[in-house]
């Protein structure tokens, strides 16, 4: 190991090397040789050296939450960015620098503290890295886009251990490539976003409906979001009522619908724009009310607790038609864990703003992003029936797929899924520019672009 390493170095005998090698997912036991907390770019070119040195594979662990556990290795070196997480707002400029192991909780806290903010995750322990590399889809994304649109430059530690920024102006292939190419192309160390005005205060909250209205909730929500304003965010899940004291007694447990309601605007204007949704059904309960931004991003902390059992899968849709509507409902419910959220996610707005050539993220006009994340508590003889479960609910709707998909979003589904994330023409371009920037494919433990040949 190089002497230069000024953070600390955790291997199997230390007391912390489990809570340190653990990740979101508890379906993931990797048992790395080392794990290298890094204090500074510096400390990640020293780890990249040493790990090359002694042919130990690599991975990267900015929060922990990416899905297939990707940021821990059998017997490699993990390079944990965890203790790189500042975050410094400058208000004149309107930009946040946030250090490559931040997560969105501390993002959102210091760029509200100025009325700022930036399309981060919809759970505040999310890394900040993963996320943005893997493009970034928030509550904001209709209003400001995803969250690599909102990247004006990031350091980055490449393969070689050089220390570089990626932007417009500098290495703007490597610029091109980390806004949706994943951690493939480097260590990203430090981010900086362009922020936008919002908030403190804004319209957040949920619907809750009974399972039973799911087709008819669905529908109505279709034919508001199409013709929605780019304000409106949110999205509609399959889920099960939680036994919380907001919920109606006999629901409690049962399938239940949850329309998921921002508005990045006014408050006031917003319950008017939004009227159609809030005056559908009644709903069995109804949270949707102005809160500050900061807990709009954590409404979805407490259902995402750490430590459970996670399979997920996902893909654009092109449309969303009742028969779609129909085969999703009737194929999602009932449930098989009463933690699993079954979730549509609105697209136009802002994201569309851009072109698919702009950046490595393209699937800019699908007007529908699934997400099928199945959770369960962490007991194996449940594994096989969520998985299953979460498979045939992505192959009821493969009829109505774009053929992309969104690789935040799914688990380890092989290269030609990676593939299908880009397209053949921009997964060309993705692996010329990982032929200049990692030729050996250092960065391969993730959702891998190979080098090209
Ligand atoms: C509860 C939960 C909620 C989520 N919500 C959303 C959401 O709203 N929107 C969305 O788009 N996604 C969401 N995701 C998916 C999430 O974006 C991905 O799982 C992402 O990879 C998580 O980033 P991380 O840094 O926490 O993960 P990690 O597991 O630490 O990293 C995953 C991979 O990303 C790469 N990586 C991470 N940080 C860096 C870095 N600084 N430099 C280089 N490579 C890096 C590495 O290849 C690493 O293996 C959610 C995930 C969870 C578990």
């Amino acid at each position: 190991m190089s002497a230069e390493f000024r953070g600390s170095v955790i291997t199997p005998s230390d007391a912390g090397y489990d809570e340190a090698r653990s990740v979101f997912n508890g379906l993931i036991d990797h048992k790395p040789e080392r794990i290298m907390r890094c204090v500074d770019a510096a400390d990640v070119a020293a780890a990249i050296a040493g790990a090359r040195e002694a042919e130990l594979t690599i991975s990267v662990y900015g929060g922990g939450h990416g899905v297939t556990g990707s940021a821990v290795v059998d017997g490699g070196v993990c390079v944990d960015l965890r203790a790189i997480d500042h975050v410094v707002v400058d208000p004149a400029t309107r930009t946040a620098r946030v250090g490559g192991g931040a997560s969105w909780g501390s993002v959102d806290a210091a760029t509200q503290e100025h009325g700022l903010a930036v399309t981060g995750g919809r759970v505040s322990t999310t890394g900040v890295g993963g996320l943005s590399l893997g493009s970034g889809s928030g509550w904001l994304e209709r209003a400001f886009g995803f969250t690599c649109d909102s990247l004006v430059s990031a350091e980055v530690v490449t393969a070689a251990s050089e220390i570089v920024t990626a932007s417009e102006e500098s290495h703007p292939d490597l610029f091109w490539a980390i806004r949706g190419g994943g951690g493939n192309f480097g260590v990203v160390t430090e981010f900086t976003f362009d922020l936008h005005p919002l908030g403190p205060m804004m319209l957040g909250g949920m619907l809750l409906y009974p399972g039973f209205m799911a087709k008819d909730v669905l529908r109505n929500w279709r034919d508001f979001i199409l013709g929605a304003p780019r304000e409106v965010g949110g999205g509609v899940a399959l889920i099960t009522a939680p036994p919380e004291e907001f919920v109606p007694e006999a629901a409690r447990g049962m399938p239940a619908v949850g329309v998921i309601i921002t508005y990045a605007g006014d408050p006031e204007e917003g319950a008017r724009v939004v009227a159609p949704l809030t005056s559908f059904g009644p709903p069995a309960a109804n949270l949707v009310q102005p809160m500050p931004y900061v807990a709009v991003q954590q409404l979805l902390d407490a259902p995402n607790p750490k430590g459970m059992h996670n399979y997920w899968s996902g893909d654009f849709l092109t449309e969303f038609p009742d028969e779609a509507i129909d085969a999703f409902v009737d194929n999602v419910q009932p449930p098989v864990s009463p933690l699993t959220q079954m979730i549509v996610i609105p697209g136009g707005g802002a994201i569309s703003d851009r072109t698919d050539a702009d950046m490595a993220f393209g699937n800019r006009t699908a007007p529908f992003n699934m997400h099928y994340l199945s959770m369960w508590p962490p007991d194996p003889t449940q594994d096989q029936v969520n998985i299953d479960k979460t498979r045939q609910i992505a192959a009821a709707l493969k009829p109505w797929t774009t053929g992309q998909v969104y690789l935040n979003f799914i688990g380890d589904e092989g290269v030609t899924r990676v593939e299908s994330a880009y397209g053949s023409e921009r997964f060309a371009r993705l692996r010329e520019i990982k032929k200049a920037w990692d030729p050996d494919n250092v960065f391969r433990h993730n959702q891998n672009i190979p080098p090209a040949d």
